[in-house]
């Protein structure tokens, strides 16, 4: 059996660190503070990590998502779309 990662196997989001995504975040919201946005990211990556499922379909939520939109769900349920090839997730 492989160590194959949780991620990869259900969605094909790009993967980057907390800090990474932090610091694209506030260039686009830059009314936010770093020290906030990634407080706000680990919390989420946290309790992906604890098992937290999207509410809807019961898939391993999108943490990205649900750090800011303050619902558990997963990328197609937050988004509403398939292709999720250009979006990110964190870890
Ligand atoms: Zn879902």
């Amino acid at each position: 059996m492989g160590l194959v990662p949780l991620l990869e196997s259900v969605i094909k989001l790009k993967l980057i660190s907390v800090h990474e995504y932090a610091k694209k975040y506030i260039r686009t919201n830059p009314e936010e503070t770093i020290a906030d946005v990634k407080k706000t990211l680990k919390t989420a990556v946290k309790r992906k990590q604890e098992g937290a499922a999207c509410t809807i379909c019961g898939q391993p939520i999108w943490a990205v998502g649900s750090a800011f939109s303050g619902l558990d769900g997963c990328f197609s349920c937050i988004t509403g779309e398939s292709d999720d090839s250009s979006d990110y997730e964190v870890y």
